[in-house]
C-alpha cells in the first residue's frame, strides 16, 4: 500500500505542456477576488494519492482561486477546435481553463485542470470565468455519473469568490479543479488536422497511446492511429450505452466536448430524465433537438465520423470505415447488458430486447418516472395487484403494466438466481437518488446565499445512490411538476 501524500508533498508533472507550442500556450491563471472554498472532494483526493484529510486544507482555496501554484505546476491553455452543432469552429481552445499539471499515483497519471482561470489567447469575447451555478452543476454531475458506473471527469474542489461576473444577470466568479486521466478531446485532433500540422498530430497520437495503449508502443504511426481510433470508438459506444441506461442527456455533444478516452466531458445544460421521455431536450438553446436524449447514440457516431475524418491523414478510408463499423454492435451489446442488469436478468435470452422495448414504450405512454420505476421494480416479487408499481402509473396504464409484468414473470422463470439475490443486485443497479435538475437548483440557490451544506448533503447521496439514506427521503421523492423541464441555458 502506498502512503497518502500531504498537499505540501504533491508535485505536478507537465508532460502535455512539454509537447510544445503547437499544442497550446503556457500562461498563469488570473486570480479570483477573495476565493472561498465551497467544497473539496475527499474521494478524488484519494484517487490522486493525497490524504483525504487534506480536503480541509485552506491552500485549496488559494490554488483553485488561481493565486498559488502547486509545486511543479506549469499552467497551459490547450488548443483545440471542433464541430459545434454540426459546423466547424476553428477558434476554440481552453478559453477559461488551464491545465495546471499532472499528478502521478499508482502508475496512473491524472490531469488537474482549472476551470474559471481567467482569459487565455483562446477566450475570444469571453471573460475567462465560470460562475458558481455552473461549477456546482459540473461538480455534482461528475460524482453522480461515476457512482452510477459511467466514465466521467470529476472535480477535486470548488471555490466561490467576490468577483462579479455578468451572465443573464450578475453572478459571482467561481472555479473548480477538474480531474481526468486526460483532457485530450476529439477537437485536439481536428485542430492539428485542419491546420495541416501532421507531425504534431502524430506526436499527439503517440502521446495518448503512450498513456492508454501501452501495447502499441514501438508500432508505427499508422498502427498507433488505428489502435487509438478503435479504442475511442469502443469507449464512446460504452459511454453512450451508459447514458441511455441511466437517462442522462449531455445537452451539448459538440466534438470539442468529446473526450478521446470516452469520459463524459464538459458539463453544461445536461439533464437526467424525470419522466421517461425519449425526445427530452435539456438544452434550452437546442431548438432542433440535435442533442435530444434519444439522438445521443446517433450524434456520437456523427462525432466519431468527424474524428475519423481528422484521422484521414494517417489512415486509409477502408480502415476508417472499419473502425467506425465497430460502433453500432458495441453500443447495442453494451446497452443490452446495462438494461438486462436493470431488469435483473442474468441469463441472456433472445426475447430480452423486446421485453425491454415494451417496458420503455409503457413508461413513455404513461409519463412514468424512469428512476422511481426501476427502483420499485427492484423490489417486485410477483405480487398482484402490483401496488407499488401501479402507484407510479396513471390508472389507464394499469392493464398494460400487468400485461407486461406477466411477460416479465414468465421471463424470470428462466433465471437461475434466487429472487432475493436478484432483488439485491437490482437495488445496486437502479439508484434511489438521481441528479434531478430541480434538486441541483435548490443546492445552487442555497450556495448562492452562502449555505454550502445542502451541496455536501446532495453530493453524499449522489456518491452512494444505491443506499437507502433514510434521513434523506425528500431527495428521492417524485419531482413536483414545476421541477420538471426547468429551462437550463447554455450560459455558464
Ligand atoms: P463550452 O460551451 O463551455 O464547451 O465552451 C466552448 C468554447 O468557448 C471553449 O473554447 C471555451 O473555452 C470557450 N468559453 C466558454 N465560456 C467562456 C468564457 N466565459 N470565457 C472565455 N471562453 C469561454
Ligand atoms: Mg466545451
Amino acid at each position: 500500500m502506498t502512503t497518502l501524500k500531504s498537499l505540501a508533498q504533491v508535485k505536478l508533472h507537465h508532460h502535455y505542456a512539454d509537447l510544445g507550442a503547437a499544442f497550446g500556450t503556457a500562461l498563469p491563471p488570473t486570480p479570483l477576488q477573495n476565493p472561498r472554498l465551497v467544497h473539496a472532494n475527499p474521494a478524488v483526493l484519494s484517487l490522486l494519492g493525497i490524504n483525504p484529510a487534506e480536503a480541509g486544507n485552506p491552500l485549496w482555496a488559494q490554488v483553485t482561486g488561481g493565486a498559488t501554484l502547486l509545486s511543479g505546476s506549469k499552467p497551459f491553455a490547450m488548443k483545440y477546435t471542433g464541430h459545434q452543432f454540426g459546423s466547424y469552429n476553428p477558434d476554440l481552445g481552453d478559453g477559461r481553463a488551464l491545465l495546471l499539471g499532472e499528478v502521478e499515483h499508482d502508475g496512473k497519471r491524472w490531469d488537474l485542470h482549472l476551470k474559471g482561470a481567467g482569459q487565455t489567447p483562446y477566450s475570444r469575447f469571453g471573460d475567462g470565468r465560470a460562475v458558481l451555478r455552473s461549477t456546482i452543476r459540473e461538480y455534482l454531475a461528475g460524482e453522480a455519473l461515476t457512482a452510477l458506473g459511467i466514465r466521467s471527469t470529476r472535480a477535486l474542489c470548488l471555490v466561490d469568490s467576490d468577483e462579479p461576473v455578468a451572465r443573464e444577470k450578475m453572478e459571482t466568479g467561481a472555479a473548480l479543479i477538474r480531474v481526468a486521466r486526460t483532457h485530450v478531446r476529439f477537437g485536439h485532433f481536428e485542430y492539428l488536422f485542419y491546420t495541416r500540422q501532421l507531425e504534431a498530430q502524430r506526436a499527439l497520437v503517440q502521446f495518448v497511446c503512450g498513456q492508454f495503449l501501452p501495447d502499441s508502443a514501438g508500432e508505427d504511426a499508422q498502427a498507433q492511429a488505428e489502435a487509438l481510433l478503435r479504442f475511442t470508438v469502443a469507449r464512446s459506444a460504452e459511454l453512450v450505452a451508459g447514458w441511455q441506461s441511466v437517462g442522462f442527456a449531455h445537452g451539448v455533444l459538440n466534438t470539442d466536448n468529446m473526450s478521446i478516452i470516452g469520459d463524459t466531458f464538459d458539463f453544461g445544460p445536461y439533464g437526467f430524465l424525470d419522466d421517461y421521455e425519449p425526445g427530452f431536450i435539456c438544452n434550452h438553446s437546442d431548438h432542433t433537438g440535435r442533442y435530444a436524449f434519444d439522438a445521443q447514440p446517433g450524434v456520437v457516431l456523427w462525432n466519431l465520423n468527424a474524428l475519423a475524418h481528422a484521422f484521414s491523414s494517417l489512415l486509409d478510408t477502408e480502415t476508417l470505415k472499419d473502425c467506425l463499423g465497430q460502433y453500432q454492435p458495441l453500443l447495442i451489446d453494451a446497452y443490452a447488458a446495462r438494461m438486462r442488469a436493470k431488469l435483473g436478468l442474468e441469463v441472456e435470452d433472445e426475447g430480452d430486447q423486446q421485453l425491454c422495448a415494451d417496458l420503455l414504450q409503457l413508461l413513455e405512454a404513461g409519463s412514468v418516472d424512469y428512476t422511481l420505476f426501476f427502483r420499485a421494480l427492484s423490489r417486485y416479487c410477483g405480487e398482484r395487484p402490483p401496488l407499488a408499481l401501479e402507484a407510479l402509473l396513471p390508472p389507464a396504464q394499469h392493464p398494460a403494466l400487468r400485461h407486461w409484468l406477466d411477460q416479465y414473470d414468465h421471463r424470470l422463470q428462466k433465471e437461475i438466481r434466487a429472487s432475493a439475490v436478484r432483488s439485491q443486485a437490482m437495488l445496486h443497479t437502479n439508484p434511489k437518488f438521481i441528479l434531478r435538475n430541480y434538486l441541483a437548483q435548490e443546492v445552487i440557490e442555497a450556495a448562492q446565499q452562502g449555505d454550502y451544506r445542502p451541496l455536501g448533503d446532495f453530493l453524499g447521496l449522489l456518491q452512494q445512490p444505491f443506499e437507502e439514506h433514510p434521513a434523506f427521503e425528500r431527495w428521492a421523492a417524485p419531482p413536483p411538476e414545476s421541477g420538471k423541464h426547468l429551462p437550463i441555458s447554455c450560459s455558464s
